[in-house]
């Protein structure tokens, strides 16, 4: 993997810029370059057919200066602990920009989940837990959630390995568990909900109509076909492309996201649905499109394409898929980058609300939860545009100076620099 791709190397640059322009002393910047604490762990899996495989798992704290660390879990085949440490750091300035109590985290394994058996899932999922253990997890010190091939129910697998290691069940020291234990209303798709709450307010900012603007989006997970249907019910968006990690399809005449879905259901993927064109994901990024959602992985949007993107806005509901090159590029043509720790945020800031809801032990309904979160992703993007508008710089740059100086302050306060 070359330098300006590593996730890591990208999330530091980022810093770097963020941390001329705070004018921040070399103690506060190089204690922000690096995370505070993390573990690597090789843990072994009894499979079906009775053999055993051995797994290598990550846990990143990257900074709990403004509270517990915070972040998903995902299980990805090219897991690297450049990887978890990269987007530990963005989970740190994302719940920063949101303003919630919690610091940044993230774990990981290596592993293909859909080589597995649900028992053979469950069992990696405990196996996981039990590795790295109460010394890094629980409420007061790090709380995980979903992420890429992660689900609520290896959330409830985990949650009840945790208990059987602390000897009770404590339901806040996971976040994304199914409602009956604990979980909250409107998790499932807050990460895509905050994200048109986000586009919205963008939208008017910029004078843009919103019904009927074509999108493409990459990725058909979570975050990608909720973004799909709640865009189209929410926004009137009309989406003409969609992908996943088999390819892309296209329809300028707009996909319907429930056949959509069902297709994917029934064949395991969007590709050959009925009435559209086969695409690349390549060539769905470079779409003739208003609005681009990036819903998949990091570093797909890069100086080798950024010059034929055609968006007005991009919507980053990724972690990371924009280069700083192609970052700069952007800036340069024009395109209004929602970037990924405000844009994805309403995913943690329904954790936040799962977690709340678990220390007091009383539950809100949907519509509470989503006048909370619209309210919370409404007010992070006016910061980010003021700060934006205050020193003429791109949005990435003043979520940036607005999360930095947030974390910077707490860490000040504490006396750690
Ligand atoms: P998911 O596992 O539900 O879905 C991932 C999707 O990406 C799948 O449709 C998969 O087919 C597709 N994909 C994988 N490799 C691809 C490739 N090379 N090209 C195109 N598509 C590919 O994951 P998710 O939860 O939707 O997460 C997607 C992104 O959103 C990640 O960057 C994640 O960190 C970010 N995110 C998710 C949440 C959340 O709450 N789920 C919150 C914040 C950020």
């Amino acid at each position: 993997m070359s330098a300006h791709l590593n996730p890591f190397a990208m999330a530091q640059a980022q810093l770097d810029e963020a941390a001329r322009y705070l004018h921040l002393d070399p103690a506060t910047h190089e204690f922000l370059r690096w995370p505070k604490k993390e573990v690597q762990v090789t843990f072994s899996v009894r499979m079906d057919d009775g053999s055993v495989r051995v797994f290598r798992g990550f846990r990143v704290q990257y900074n709990d200066a403004r509270g517990p660390a915070k972040g998903g879990i995902r299980f990805h085949p090219e897991e690297t602990i450049d990887t978890v440490r990269a987007l530990a750091a963005w989970m740190t300035w994302k719940t920063a920009v949101m303003n919630l109590p919690l610091g940044g985290g993230k774990g990981g394994v290596i592993v293909d989940p859909r080589e597995l058996s649900p028992y053979e899932l469950e069992r990696l999922s405990r196996a996981y837990v039990r590795a790295v253990g109460a010394e890094m997890f629980g409420l007061r010190k790090d709380v995980p959630a979903p992420d890429v091939y992660t689900n609520a129910q290896i959330m409830a697998w985990m949650m009840d390995e945790y208990a059987t290691i602390v000897g009770h069940t404590e339901f806040g020291m996971i976040t994304g568990k199914p409602i009956p234990l604990g979980g909250s209303l409107g998790r499932n798709d807050a990460t895509a909900r905050g994200g048109m709450y986000v586009l919205r307010e963008a939208a008017r900012t910029l004078g843009l109509e919103l019904q009927g603007a074509t999108t493409a989006i990459q990725g058909y997970g979570n975050a990608g076909h909720f973004a799909h249907s709640l865009g189209q019910k929410l926004l009137g968006l009309k989406v003409v492309a969609v992908s996943d990690s088999k390819g892309a399809i296209y329809n300028p005449e707009g996909l319907d996201p429930q056949a959509v879905y069902r297709h994917k259901r029934e064949t395991g993927s969007v590709v050959d649905f009925p009435g559209a064109e086969n695409i690349t994901n390549a060539e769905l990024l470079t779409l003739p499109v208003d609005v681009l959602i990036p819903a998949a992985l990091e570093g797909v949007l890069t100086e080798d394409n950024a010059d034929q993107v055609k968006a007005k806005i991009i919507l980053e509901l990724a972690n990371g898929p924009t280069t700083p090159e192609a970052d700069r590029i952007f800036h340069e043509r024009g395109i209004y980058v929602l970037p990924d720790f405000l844009a994805n945020a309403g995913g943690v800031t329904v954790s936040y609300f799962e977690m709340v809801q678990n220390a007091y032990n009383y539950y809100w309904d949907a519509e509470t939860v989503y006048e909370r979160l619209d309210r919370k992703m409404t007010e992070a993007y006016r910061a980010v545009h003021a700060a934006a508008e205050e020193h003429g710089v791109h949005n990435r740059l003043a979520a940036y100076i607005v999360a930095v100086a947030r974390v910077v302050e707490a860490m000040k306060l504490r006396g750690w620099v």
